[in-house]
């Protein structure tokens, strides 16, 4: 009997020309063994090399395989988006192309999912082929975004996971356009659980990350999870306030008994330096979310389909 529920596997990718192939391989291998239905879903974040030529060559020979071409860059997790988005399986397994992420998980995943978990998300227990520098930031972004966001990030989950019809379609009514997609997983809730492997280093090519794009993926990871910092930035100004207060005090009582003589100028600069660092510093938080305002009410579309290739005439 033909199993009548569908798997979608959604595949973001950026130049990937060098794994797509193996991708492929790889991922048809370690699905064979599971008694669904499969739909693989790849998603063109506007590569500029030959992966979508491979993949359209290799679609000739899988049935199964569907290709969404953007129509440009839009960056991994708007491309995630737009594969949920399209997706029609009962269960949903977003992956990355570069194989760090081992496919042969999924049948686990299929497994915990039937058990009645909406969310199986992989945990790594290992990070192969990665920095300190880079394992040592990344510990430290998600300590500081754990502790002042109201819902828990998992540390050292990644978007490889499988998630249910249910927790897919709750995430595609979240239509925010600056999406932080580890923090809207935790977000929409359902339940949710973890299995754990060791991350192995990318097959070929090279990450499309650097400190620039992390850094601005931190600050907007936080901004738009979290009022926190805006906070931060009143209670700079309640300390500095009662600062200035006492040490206006202490002036005030030292000219009384002590006279005035015209000295002082390291304490006017150092205060004066203080405070317009601590004003630059609290505009700059008050951008941020301003930023985020400007964004959302322009209400743009967050990506564009230029072409969906698919072997089967019915979709
Ligand atoms: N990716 C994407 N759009 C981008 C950047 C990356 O779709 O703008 C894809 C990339 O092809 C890969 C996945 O997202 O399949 C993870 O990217 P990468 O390996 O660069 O990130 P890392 O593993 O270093 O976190
Ligand atoms: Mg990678």
């Amino acid at each position: 009997m033909k199993p009548t529920e569908l798997l979608s596997i959604i595949i973001p990718f950026h130049n990937e020309q060098e794994v797509i192939s193996e991708c492929q391989r790889r991922i048809s291998a370690a699905v064979a063994a599971i008694d669904m239905q499969i739909e693989i879903l790849y998603v063109n974040d506007g590569s500029k090399d030959d992966s979508l030529d491979i993949l359209i060559a290799l679609m000739q020979q899988d049935k199964r395989i569907k290709i969404i071409d953007l129509s440009r860059n839009f960056g991994k997790e708007t491309a995630m988006t737009a594969g949920l988005d399209v997706a029609k399986g009962d269960a949903v397994v977003i992956i990355d192309a570069d194989l760090q992420d081992p496919p042969e998980l999924i049948t686990e995943m299929v497994k915990i999912w039937r058990t009645g978990f909406d969310v199986v998300y992989a945990k790594r227990t290992k990070r192969k082929g990665e920095s300190l520098v880079k394992k040592a930031t990344a510990r430290l972004f998600y300590k500081l975004i754990n502790k002042i966001s109201d819902h828990e990030i998992p540390e050292n989950v990644g978007d490889f996971r499988l998630m249910s019809r249910q927790a897919v379609d709750a995430l595609n009514q979240v239509r925010e356009r600056k999406r932080f997609m580890k923090g809207l997983f935790a977000w929409i809730g359902f339940p949710q659980t973890a299995i754990e492997y060791s991350r192995d280093p990318r097959l070929a090519g090279k990450t499309n990350w650097n400190y620039r794009k992390l850094t601005k993926f931190a600050i907007e990871g936080i901004s738009s999870f979290t009022q926190e910092p805006l906070r931060l930035a009143t209670y700079m100004g309640f300390l500095t306030a009662f600062g200035a207060f006492a040490l206006g005090l202490f002036y005030i009582i030292k000219t009384l008994m002590f006279g005035d003589a015209i000295q002082g100028f390291p304490t006017l600069i150092t205060v004066i330096l203080f405070f317009s660092g601590v004003q630059l510093l609290s505009i700059g938080i008050l951008g941020e979310y301003i930023g985020h305002m400007f964004i959302e009410s322009k209400q743009r579309p967050l990506y564009f389909i230029k072409k969906t290739y698919s072997a089967k005439a019915d979709d």
